[in-house]
């Protein structure tokens, strides 16, 4: 953006809490706009460039992340005797756990988010629906709330619904708590099992039922809201190539979907974030079939993809969620949100690019990318050791062209040149996704890769 918004006042120094290419460039922020930063580590991340780059850093306990990225006394004390004002947690982590924010802020500490209370509602996703159905926002057709115990009850639902249907856990995350139904016979051992796997892996052993569309693109929406009820969207990013519900590449905006469906959703989610209080930068995720919009999550954090969003509207999305945080009414009015060109993100992670068995280690060559249009967002190196504690996304590339044309030409320049060794990574996957002619159409659904995949091993 090219507004002078001379800040008030912000933040001395502010901790981050988090690890990663998202570590640093919550760091960069920090720095363009003069803020110390804290950043806190594991013993496993000792060594990490962006570590000996912070104002201070402060080790807060072994490599298994329970013990340190999700240790919130560690990381509170560590915000206490580094005299830092703010916290931001990044994305994954502690990221939308509203007690860690509760317990930020009455530690004294400003969470870099929204408040606790808006996590809780949204981090559970019934919660969230029932609160996006009453702010007007289209959802998936299905059960209204939790699933009642009576599984007579629930085949009467599903008879409803129509199938096929998707048991989804209430408090599910990261792709994971879903199961897909297509006849009467499975849906009462599916609900079951799917409940006691939600209530393992995330503690809460309610789920919901909702229709499973069967070729519906993922579309979501990037939203900035401020404490004075301002809020604007920063328009769409597709993120339909996905493998196991993940996400592997993402581009804004979203191939052939005419504007105007999508000005009339993008306001419906400022608009929410206004009737609920949302503070903060958020996304909203939906499904989207037949010209229709259906929500199905929000997450109310930074997203991995942003750089699209940055990239194709010039704003800087972490300086947003800080100077919101700081308590600034948002300077950008949704007239000055202007979108130009097309940008798509690659996911870089160290796994093996056809069994996607993770791929930690040392890496012994590295060279990125570069010239017009390429970002990289990594916190990789040469010699740098990829340890197997943690996710295995090691990094970004971001490519912008004047059109998705050139932003597709500028990619595969980007990774061809682009040199990781040591370690395997999907650069491969990428590349052959780049010259696929169904991408290059645009607009494949969510389920298009794990098709393509299953192909190329009948193939193989
Ligand atoms: P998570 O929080 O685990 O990411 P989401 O609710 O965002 O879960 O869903 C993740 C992905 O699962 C979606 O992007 C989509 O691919 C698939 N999915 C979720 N709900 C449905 C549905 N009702 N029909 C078809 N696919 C779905």
């Amino acid at each position: 953006m090219a507004t002078s918004r001379k800040p008030a006042s912000l933040f001395d120094k502010i901790l981050i809490a988090n690890r990663g290419e998202i570590a640093l460039r919550i760091q960069r922020a920090c720095r363009e706009l003069g803020i110390k930063t804290v950043v806190v580590h594991s013993e496993a991340d000792r060594d990490a460039k962006y570590v000996k780059l912070a104002d201070e850093s402060v080790c807060i306990g072994p490599p298994p992340s329970g013990l340190s990225y999700l240790n919130i006394p560690a990381i509170i004390a560590a915000a206490e005797v580094t005299d830092a004002q703010a916290i931001h947690p990044g994305y994954g982590f502690l990221s939308e756990n509203a007690d860690f924010a509760d317990k930020v802020e009455k530690s004294g500490f400003v969470f870099i988010g929204p408040r606790a209370e808006t996590i809780r509602l949204m981090g559970d996703k019934v919660s969230a629906k029932n609160a996006m159905i009453k702010a007007g926002v289209p959802t998936v057709p299905g059960s209204e709330g939790a699933l009642p115990d009576n599984p007579k009850d629930v085949i009467k639902i599903a008879r409803e619904v129509g199938y096929p249907v998707i048991i989804k856990a209430a408090g599910g995350g990261g792709g994971r708590g879903m199961r897909v139904v297509h006849t009467e016979a499975a849906l009462t051992s599916a609900v079951t099992l799917t409940r006691a796997e939600a209530g393992a892996a995330f503690g809460n052993p309610t789920v919901y039922m909702e229709k499973y569309l069967g070729n519906p693109r993922h579309i979501e929406i990037q939203v900035l809201a401020d404490e004075f009820k301002n809020a604007i969207w920063l328009g769409e990013r597709d993120c339909s190539m996905q493998r196991r519900h993940q996400k592997v590449m993402e581009e804004a905006p979203a191939p052939g979907i005419v504007a105007r469906a999508l000005t009339r959703i993008g306001e419906r989610c400022a608009e929410a974030c206004r009737k609920i209080g949302y503070r903060g930068a958020g996304t909203f995720e939906f499904l989207y079939e037949n010209g229709e919009f259906y929500f199905i999550e929000m997450n109310t954090r930074v997203q991995v993809e942003h750089p699209v969003t940055e990239a194709i509207t010039g704003i800087d999305i972490v300086q947003e969620q800080i100077r919101i945080a700081a308590g600034q009414k948002l300077a950008i009015r949704q007239r000055d949100v202007v979108k130009r060109g097309h940008a798509i993100e690659c996911r870089i992670n160290a796994e093996d690019p056809f069994t996607f068995v993770p791929s930690p280690g040392r890496i012994t060559s590295y060279h990125a990318p570069g010239g017009p249009g390429i970002r990289v967002d990594s916190h990789v190196y040469q010699g740098y050791f990829v340890p197997p504690n943690y996710d295995s996304m090691i990094g970004k590339v971001i490519a912008y062209g004047d059109t998705r044309e050139q932003a597709i030409a500028r990619m595969r320049i980007a990774l061809s040149e682009m040199v990781l060794e040591g370690i395997k990574t999907n650069i491969p996957l990428h590349q052959e996704l780049l010259l696929d002619d169904a991408f290059l159409r645009g607009g494949t659904s969510i389920h298009y890769l794990e098709e393509r995949l299953a192909a190329r091993k009948l193939a193989g």
